[in-house]
């Protein structure tokens, strides 16, 4: 049995359940929730999340990754009273997303590492929730050098504590491929490695090079369809090829969904909730029927939704 740290303490990770490999309760920007603290209505927020996620739990859903590190807003006290609102499991991230701290330049990766290491082992900013997860994230055109830096951190940091990584790819741009050649330069075993955004490529070939590489997949956009990437059933057929060429015990799922409400326009909330009236739902009442339709089987969806995740935190295959 391994233990593993959510926002409300350690539970056992045959308790996980139905788990989405990556979402977020809000997003904001390095140091949003103190310095600016009215650019989200917390109270708002907070009632959204605890809503739609009760919502989910009574459709099954038993866990969430919560991947928001510092520099994307991360709100822990919030992480903590949506968990304890909808009874949803709420596992928390270290790391750094694409917002790299200008004063990490010329830092050694192991001094970085040690920042990510802290909040792994003794809790994130003032409090005793510990990050089960490591987040990096690397864009369009390339990992930069800073994004470099963080990648060498995150792989040093989760080979000390046994953590895993989550990353932000962009995967029309092979990016993927980068995270995985730095990470094995690292040493790094790629199981701890879970490649993120990977379903805004339908290149099946991308995808099976990466996982022949040995890191785990987050098929984690969905609805999908933004900046020219395949909509949801394009996305869901290409899980489906993935499970019949073999990998289904290797995938993950979750949509890149979250429930802030803030400073942005009615008008922009209201593009948003078009774009997915389902919101943590939308896999469960979408794709899951349509895979099912597909061919896919239980098993199959049991071990996206359920065994993938749990092995994933776990470290073991
Ligand atoms: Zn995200």
């Amino acid at each position: 049995m391994t233990k593993i740290n959510t926002v409300l303490g350690p539970i056992d990770s045959s308790n996980l359940g139905f788990t989405l490999s990556h979402e977020h309760i809000c997003n904001g920007f390095g140091g949003s929730p103190f310095t600016f603290p009215e650019f989200l209505d917390i109270e708002a927020t907070l009632e959204r999340a605890s809503i739609d996620l009760l919502e989910a739990k009574d459709e099954g859903l038993k866990t969430i990754m919560d991947v928001a590190p510092h520099d994307q807003g991360r709100n822990i006290k919030l992480q903590q009273e949506v968990s304890k609102r909808s009874g949803i499991n709420i596992i928390t991230c270290t790391g750094t997303w694409l917002d790299v701290p200008r004063f990490f330049e010329g830092l050694h990766p192991n001094k970085i590492a040690t920042l990510y290491i802290r909040e792994i082992e003794e809790g994130i900013e003032g409090t005793e929730v510990k990050a089960s997860i490591i987040k990096v994230a690397s864009d369009k055109g390339g990992v930069k050098p800073q994004e470099e830096l963080v990648l060498r951190a995150a792989a040093r940091a989760s080979k000390s504590t046994g953590v895993p990584i989550m990353t932000h790819t962009w995967a029309p741009d092979r990016i993927g491929e980068e995270q995985v050649r730095i990470f094995k330069e690292e040493n790094l075993d790629m199981n701890l490695v879970c490649i993120g955004h990977s379903n805004d490529s339908t290149d099946i070939q991308y995808l099976t090079g990466l996982l022949e590489q040995g890191v785990w997949l987050g098929m984690d956009r969905y609805p999908g369809g933004q900046l020219g990437t395949p909509l949801w059933k394009q996305r869901t057929k290409i899980i489906k090829s993935l499970i019949e060429l073999g990998w289904g015990h290797r995938i993950m799922l979750a949509h890149d969904w979250d429930s802030s409400i803030g400073l942005h326009s009615p008008e922009f909330r209201a593009a948003r909730e078009a774009y997915n009236p389902d919101n943590y739902l939308f896999i469960t009442r979408n794709v899951l029927p349509y895979l099912r339709q597909l061919g896919a089987t239980n098993t199959d969806i049991e071990n996206l939704t359920t065994h993938n995740p749990q092995k994933y935190l776990e470290g073991t295959r």
